[in-house]
């Protein structure tokens, strides 16, 4: 084996970058690992809870920070694009930048520059449904554990006021955008996926009526570390929906939005559906959905949520989504396929389960790479030493993620020993 070339670059750090470069660092090889957000984690992170154990993401995602803190072949940078490569198989030249989180490492979380900061940003981390400081950490338990600044929102003197808040000189406004070269032997590509943007599908109101969120946004609003500490809260006026439904296949399984099954929307809904009954058992869900998709064992998971009480699950189309005049309310207009009639139905809230778009449709990497219509990467054509892993090569689950990411592991091992 090349020793000067046990160097794997993993672009991405959520579930799948992460169990790629854990596997092959403790296989002996040297992982950079390059994250995009201020954070390692992806939209796990993001989840209430998750198949197949549904724990919270820290059960699986500490496991993880754990094993990256205690293994020196784990080098890691957060806020971190790749924006060039050159080379081949066992030689890659690669260029990073790296954006300045104005915080350093003497950072201890301690939150003093985010109670003297004056100025809001939206908190993506939340799909927007609220704001934190301009001086935040994404979330809670987030890796590592350090603040940052979003200095497009800083204005006035209030930097000043949070140089003069932290007592560990951890501030530094003056922080420029580094630039790293590294030589690798193999590439993981791991970035993973994006929501689809359903307010393009202008017929099931998201954006046009407060209270129909997405399925992302559900899992938001059951976390405990979430916009309202985990009570499901409609947006529009802070109170607990009575009344629930659930459109799978928004904007899936659909030529003109996304031509492909998103693989895990319909078991995301009927576990979010669980998150409901569990906050409020008295509350009503109405699932509206074309096919059910469980595959493999989470069909036993399917026939447990059909059969508890309250819970309705209709067959149909979900033609139209609407506010109800003079009312807070959203009135959904499906096709009830097993009687075969228009039915009109009053909700408090409506979860649109929207889609994964690959992330590279967005930013695709500097790299000559062969992609699906929808954008997903086509392993079979990646060029020798270049490996994809978990939903950047189709929508899917973190246990088949993970086994993919293994898998990509030992092939890159394998392709740092033939350089
Ligand atoms: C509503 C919903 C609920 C779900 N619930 C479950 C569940 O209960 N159980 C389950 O198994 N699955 C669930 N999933 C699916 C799960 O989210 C995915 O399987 C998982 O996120 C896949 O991990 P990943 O690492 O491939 O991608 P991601 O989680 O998207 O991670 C990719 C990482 O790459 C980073 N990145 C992006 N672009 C770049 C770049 N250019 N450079 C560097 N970094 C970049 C991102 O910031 C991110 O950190 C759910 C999905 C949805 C939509």
């Amino acid at each position: 084996m090349n020793t000067d070339n046990r160097k794997i670059l993993v672009i991405g750090g959520g579930i799948s970058g992460l169990t790629a470069a854990l596997e092959a660092a403790e296989a002996g090889a040297q992982v950079i690992i390059t994250e995009k957000a201020p954070y390692l984690g992806g939209r796990v992170a993001q989840l209430h809870r998750y198949f197949p154990k549904l724990c919270p993401p820290t059960c699986g995602l500490e496991i993880q920070f754990r094993r990256i803190k205690e293994n020196p072949n784990v080098q890691f940078y957060t806020m971190a694009e790749v924006t060039q490569v050159s080379g081949t198989a066992g030689n890659f030249d690669v260029t990073v930048k790296v954006h300045p989180r104005y915080v350093n490492d003497r950072c201890v979380a301690c939150n003093a520059c985010a109670e003297a900061c004056t100025e809001f940003r939206v908190n993506d981390f939340n799909f927007g449904l609220d704001k934190t400081k301009a001086a935040y950490i994404p979330f809670d338990y987030a890796f590592p554990q350090k603040y940052v600044i979003d200095k497009s929102r800083c204005s006035g003197d209030c930097g000043q006021k949070c140089l003069e808040a932290c007592k560990y000189d951890a501030i530094e406004l003056h922080m420029t955008p580094q630039t790293l070269t590294f030589n690798v032997g193999a590439i993981i590509l791991a970035s993973g996926w994006e929501p689809y943007d359903i307010a393009r599908a202008d017929n099931l109101g998201f954006g046009m009526v407060a209270n129909v969120v997405t399925n992302m946004q559900m899992e938001r609003l059951a976390a405990s570390n979430g916009p309202t500490g985990g009570q499901i809260l409609r947006p529009s006026d802070q109170q607990p929906p009575k009344k629930v439904a659930f459109v799978q296949c928004a904007g899936s399984r659909d030529e003109n939005h996304l031509p492909y099954c998103s693989y895990i929307c319909c078991m995301a809904s009927l576990k979010q559906v669980t998150y409901l009954m569990e906050k409020d058992p008295e509350a009503e869900a109405t699932v509206f959905y074309i096919d059910i998709r469980s595959p493999g064992r989470y069909e036993q998971f399917f026939w447990k949520v059909r059969d508890m009480e309250n819970v309705r699950i209709v067959r149909g189309k979900v033609a139209k989504i609407t506010q109800e005049p003079g009312t807070d309310n959203v009135v959904v207009v499906a096709e009830d396929t097993a009687v075969g009639d228009k039915q009109s139905m009053t909700f408090d809230m409506v979860v649109l389960a929207s889609g994964m778009v690959p992330s590279t449709k967005a930013s695709p990497f500097p790299l000559p790479l062969s992609y699906t219509p929808d954008g997903f990467i086509i392993q079979e054509l990646l060029p020798p030493g270049i490996f994809a892993v978990g939903t950047l090569k189709g929508p899917l689950d973190v246990m088949k993620s993970n086994e993919d990411a293994t898998g990509a592991a030992l092939k890159s091992l394998i392709a740092l020993g033939r350089s």
